[in-house]
């Protein structure tokens, strides 16, 4: 059975084997966040060109506006308030706390559906299962 693009991009796995991990460790806690340079199950190096993950602050960029808009409409709605300090506050521990999901998922996204040159083959989850 192979995975789907969607959920092997939930779990965080390679764009080319949809086994190995791309990213060690949870995505929240106190260590910071490592990326692994090459798939552990496959060998993909993800970061295809150098500086090739600039391209994912474009997509971080939306998921930001994406959730502060979300966020300030939300509260705007339930509390009704016109002070800018609520705003203040709730956006900006927003942007603190999709911080580290805004850095794993952006890099995700463009390697799944944003990279022609990256495309799975499901010869690797096959020979797993042998
Ligand atoms: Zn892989």
């Amino acid at each position: 059975m192979s995975t789907s693009k969607f959920s092997a991009l939930l779990q965080s796995k390679c764009p080319r084997c949809r086994v190995g991990k791309m990213f060690e460790g949870p995505i929240y806690g106190f260590k910071k966040q490592t990326m692994h340079e090459r798939c552990p199950h496959c060998g993909l190096k993800f970061e295809i060109e150098p500086g090739y993950f600039y391209a994912a602050m474009y997509v971080s960029y939306a998921f930001s506006v994406a959730e502060v808009v979300s966020l300030g409409l939300a509260t705007a709605f339930l509390t009704k308030s016109e002070s800018p300090w609520l705003y203040i506050i709730v956006l900006f521990s927003a942007i603190f706390l999709f911080a580290p999901f805004n850095l794993r998922f952006s890099r995700l996204v463009l390697l799944h559906y944003l990279s022609p040159k990256v495309s799975y083959n499901p010869q690797y989850e096959r020979n797993l299962e042998k």
